[in-house]
C-alpha cells in the first residue's frame, strides 16, 4: 500500500554520510528507503527507521537489481520523489599501478549507477511534477589528489551529468544538484593514517574534518521546497578546504 509522505531513496545508507542523510530526511518528513549491500545491513536499517522507512539490499553495480528495487518501492510505497545517489567506495592507487578493475569498479559504482538510478526514477517524478536528484560528488572533482584519478574522474563526471540532466528535466520541476563533501570523518577516511588525517585537517580553513551531519544538512536543504529554484549546481561542504 502506498503511504502519504514523499518517498526518498538513499543509496549506501548503512553507514557514514548516507546514514546521516537518511535520518535527516526522515526528520524532514520523507519516508526513506535506505540501501545496504547485505541482508543484515538492510535489516538494521528497517529496524532503525521503524514506520518511517525501509531498508533494502542493493548493489548499485547491478542494473537488474536497481530496476527491481525501484519497481518494489513504487508498488509498495509510491514513486521515488527524492533520490540521493550516495553509495561509494575508493580504490586509490597511483595511475601507474592502477588496475583496470580498480578503474571499472569506481566508474561503475559512482558514475554508471547514477545514470541508471536517475533514469529509472524520472518517470515517477515527471508524473508528480516534483523531483529532487542529489548526487554526492567530492571536493576531489575540483582539487587534485594524487592516487585518485579513477575516483576524481567519476566524481567530475557525476557533476557534469547532473548539469545536463538539470537542463533536460527543469520544465518538469525536477531539480538535479550535486553536493561535494570535503574530508568527512567516516570509515572511508578512517582507512587513512593519523598523520594523513592531521595533514588533511590542517588544510581546512575550519581546521577539522567534517561530520556526516554537515553533508546531511546540505542534502536536507536541496531536497526541500526551499531549494525549488536551485538546479544544476554544486554545493561545496568542505570547511574551506577548497573555495570556488
Ligand atoms: P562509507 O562510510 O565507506 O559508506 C559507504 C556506503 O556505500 C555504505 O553504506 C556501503 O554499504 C555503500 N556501498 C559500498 N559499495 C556499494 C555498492 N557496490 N552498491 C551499493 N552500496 C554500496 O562512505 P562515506 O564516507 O559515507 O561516503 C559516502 C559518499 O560520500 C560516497 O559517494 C563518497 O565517495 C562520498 N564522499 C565521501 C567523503 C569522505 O571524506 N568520507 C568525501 C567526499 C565524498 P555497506 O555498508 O553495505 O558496505
Amino acid at each position: 500500500m502506498t503511504q502519504e509522505r514523499k518517498v526518498a531513496l538513499v543509496t549506501g545508507a548503512s553507514r557514514g554520510i548516507g546514514a546521516a542523510i537518511a535520518q535527516q530526511l526522515i526528520q524532514d518528513g520523507y519516508f526513506v528507503v535506505g540501501t545496504a549491500t547485505s541482508e543484515s545491513g538492510a535489516e538494521k536499517l528497517s529496524a532503525a527507521f521503524g514506520e518511517n522507512g525501509a531498508g533494502k539490499v542493493l548493489d548499485v553495480r547491478d542494473g537488474t537489481a536497481i530496476d527491481a528495487l525501484v519497481t518494489d518501492i513504487e508498488q509498495n510505497y509510491g514513486p521515488v520523489l527524492a533520490l540521493v545517489n550516495n553509495a561509494g567506495i575508493t580504490r586509490d592507487n597511483l595511475l601507474l599501478r592502477m588496475s583496470e578493475d580498480d578503474w571499472d569498479d569506481i566508474l561503475n559504482i559512482h558514475l554508471k549507477a547514477v545514470y541508471r538510478l536517475s533514469k529509472r526514477v524520472l518517470k515517477g517524478m515527471t508524473k508528480a511534477r516534483f523531483g529532487r536528484i542529489i548526487n554526492i560528488s567530492s571536493v576531489v572533482a575540483h582539487f587534485a589528489n594524487p592516487g585518485q584519478a579513477n575516483y576524481s574522474a567519476a566524481k567530475a563526471g557525476i557533476e557534469a551529468f547532473s548539469r545536463s540532466l538539470a537542463k533536460e528535466m527543469g520544465s518538469r520541476q525536477i531539480t538535479v544538484n550535486s553536493v561535494a563533501p570535503g574530508f568527512i570523518a567516516t570509515e572511508m577516511t578512517e582507512q587513512l593514517s593519523e598523520e594523513i588525517r592531521k595533514k588533511m585537517s590542517e588544510q581546512v580553513a575550519l581546521q577539522r574534518l567534517g561530520e556526516p551531519q554537515d553533508i546531511a544538512n546540505a542534502v536536507s536543504f536541496l531536497a526541500s521546497e526551499k531549494a525549488s529554484y536551485i538546479t544544476g549546481t554544486v554545493l561545496h561542504v568542505n570547511g574551506g578546504l577548497y573555495m570556488s
